[in-house]
C-alpha cells in the first residue's frame, strides 16, 4: 500500500494512471475505521482498477468543537486494517494540506433543499463542511466512482447534489449500511460507547424496523413516530434528537406515506454525549 501525505504527489502518481486507463476508486473516510468502510473498499475494489482511501477528521464539518476533539483517532490500527483489506493507496492529508488558504469556504455551495432538512437543520454548517472537503478530495483524486455508505443518507444525497451542480466526472455509489449483530449501524462514534451503552442502542435499528412494519400495517405517520420515539427512549440514557418519516431524495419529512415515491426513516440519537444516526429506505 502506497500511503501519501500531500495532494501534489497523490495528484501526479493518479495523472499517470489514468493516462494508462486504470480505473480509480474512491473511498473518503474520517478514519478510526471498522467493517463499514472495508466494506466500501471491498466494493471499490471490485469495480475498480485502483482503489483510493483517504482518512481526514475534517474540521469543518463539525459543528461542535468537543465532538472535534473526541473524535476517535486510530490511526496505527487504521494503517492496519487497511494494509490487510490489500489497498493500493491511502491519503493521508494534513489540515494544512486540505486547506492551504484557510478553512473558509469562498463561496457557499448553496446545494438546495436536501441540505436544510434533518442533518442539515440540527447541526449549522455540517453539510457546507462536507461540502468543501469533498469537493476538494474529488480535484485531488479525480476517482471513476466514488462509494459512500447509505448510513449517511441525507450525505449521500448532498454530494449528489454537489457532483451535479459542479458537473464533476465522478459516478457516486450507494453502498448499504453495515451492522453489529445486534442491529447497531457500525459506526467510528461507536467506539466511544461502554458495553452496557453498545448493547442499549441496539433499540435505534429495532424502532426503524417497527416504522418498516407500520408502514406495511399503514398505521399513521404521526402515531407511528411516536410509538418508535417512545421505544427508543424507554431505555434511559437515549434522547431522540429527530425520528422521521422523510422523503428519501429530498430527506423533507412527511406526514404521508404516499407523499413521496421512495421513503427513509431517519433518526438521530444522544447517547450520553455520543450522537448516533441511523436510516433505513422503507419501500
Ligand atoms: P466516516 O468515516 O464516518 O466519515 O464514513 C466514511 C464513509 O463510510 C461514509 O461514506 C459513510 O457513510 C460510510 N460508512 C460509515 N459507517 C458505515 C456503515 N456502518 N456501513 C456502511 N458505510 C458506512
Amino acid at each position: 500500500m502506497l500511503i501519501f501525505k500531500t495532494a501534489k504527489e497523490l495528484q501526479s502518481y493518479i495523472t499517470e494512471l489514468k493516462k494508462k486507463r486504470i480505473t480509480i476508486g474512491f473511498v473518503p473516510t474520517m478514519g478510526a475505521l471498522h467493517y463499514g468502510h472495508l466494506k466500501l473498499i471491498e466494493q471499490a475494489q471490485q469495480q475498480c482498477n485502483i482503489s483510493v482511501c483517504s482518512i481526514f477528521v475534517n474540521p469543518t464539518q463539525f459543528n461542535n468543537p468537543a465532538d472535534f476533539e473526541k473524535y476517535p483517532r486510530t490511526i496505527e490500527k487504521d494503517i492496519e486494517l487497511l494494509e490487510n483489506q490489500q489497498l493500493n493507496i491511502l491519503f493521508l492529508p494534513t489540515v494544512a494540506e486540505i486547506y492551504p488558504q484557510g478553512m473558509q469556504p469562498t463561496t457557499p455551495y448553496n446545494l438546495g433543499e436536501v441540505t436544510h432538512h434533518l442533518e442539515g437543520a440540527f447541526r449549522p454548517g455540517h453539510f457546507e463542511g462536507v461540502a468543501q472537503v469533498v469537493h476538494t478530495l474529488l480535484n485531488i483524486v479525480q476517482p471513476h466512482q466514488l462509494f459512500m455508505g447509505q448510513k449517511d443518507l441525507q450525505q449521500v444525497k448532498v454530494i449528489q447534489a454537489l457532483i451535479q451542480k459542479l458537473n464533476i466526472d465522478t459516478q457516486l455509489i450507494m453502498c448499504n449500511t453495515l451492522r453489529e449483530n445486534s442491529g447497531l449501524a457500525m459506526s467510528s462514534r461507536n467506539q466511544r460507547l461502554n458495553p452496557q451503552q453498545l448493547h442499549e442502542s441496539a433499540i435505534i435499528y429495532q424502532a426503524l424496523n417497527y416504522l418498516v412494519a407500520a408502514y406495511q400495517q399503514n398505521l399513521p405517520i404521526p402515531q407511528s413516530l411516536k410509538n418508535a420515539t417512545d421505544m427508543i427512549q424507554q431505555t434511559k440514557q437515549l434522547e431522540v434528537e429527530y425520528l422521521v418519516i422523510a422523503n428519501a431524495n429530498t430527506l423533507k419529512p412527511l406526514q404521508n406515506w404516499n407523499e413521496a415515491p421512495q421513503i427513509a426513516a431517519c433518526v438521530a440519537a444522544y447517547i450520553g454525549e455520543v450522537r448516533l444516526i441511523d436510516n433505513v429506505l422503507i419501500n
